[in-house]
């Protein structure tokens, strides 16, 4: 049964050249531009659809990624927290995102605290030594500035180990 089908395509080859053979030299570049542009553009535009969705599918797929490492990384950032405790026991928590100076005045004295891209350091201070303002800049979880003289804490709070694991469970 399959064979027959060839058989007349076959016969309907050899019966054709007598007609398609008159016609060619005259008009079969136009025929075959009528005839095959609208299939080729169909399927072009299919292809094209379909690259359009293939690359935008991978855009999707980058955004979300990049969304994803940029919240990871906001939270480490946002999880970082100075504590300023004065000798009054009043408390300051302020988010290291946030660039700024806050004084603190005690009846012991008056410092200033600064923050500065993602870091504490003792901006200024009227205490003899200004042991606080020599230490420098933290950032990290678990260190500490202190004015002795003022009784004055800065800690930091949250930071790299939970910004580790939030890290941790978006890769796995
Ligand atoms: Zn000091």
């Amino acid at each position: 049964m399959s064979i027959d089908p060839a058989n007349e395509r076959k016969e309907a080859a050899m019966a054709a050249p007598d007609t398609s053979m008159r016609t060619a030299p005259v008009d079969s570049s136009a025929a075959e531009n009528s005839a095959a542009s609208p299939y080729a553009s169909v399927v072009a535009r299919r292809q094209s659809h379909r690259s359009l969705l293939f690359v935008a599918g991978l855009l999707v797929i980058a955004i979300a990624a990049w969304g994803c490492m940029q919240i990871a990384f906001a939270a480490n950032a946002d999880d970082r927290i100075a504590v300023i405790t004065d000798s009054e026991g009043a408390t300051q928590r302020i988010p290291l995102s946030e660039n700024g100076s806050y004084p603190v005045e005690t009846a012991l004295g008056t410092n200033v605290v600064a923050i500065e891209n993602g870091e504490v350091h003792m901006d200024s201070a009227d205490c003899p030594g200004h042991d606080c303002i020599n230490q420098g800049a933290i950032g990290s979880a678990g260190e500490i500035i202190v004015c002795l003289p003022h009784k004055l804490i800065v800690s930091i709070e949250g930071g790299t180990d939970e910004g580790a694991s939030a890290i941790d469970t978006v890769a796995s």
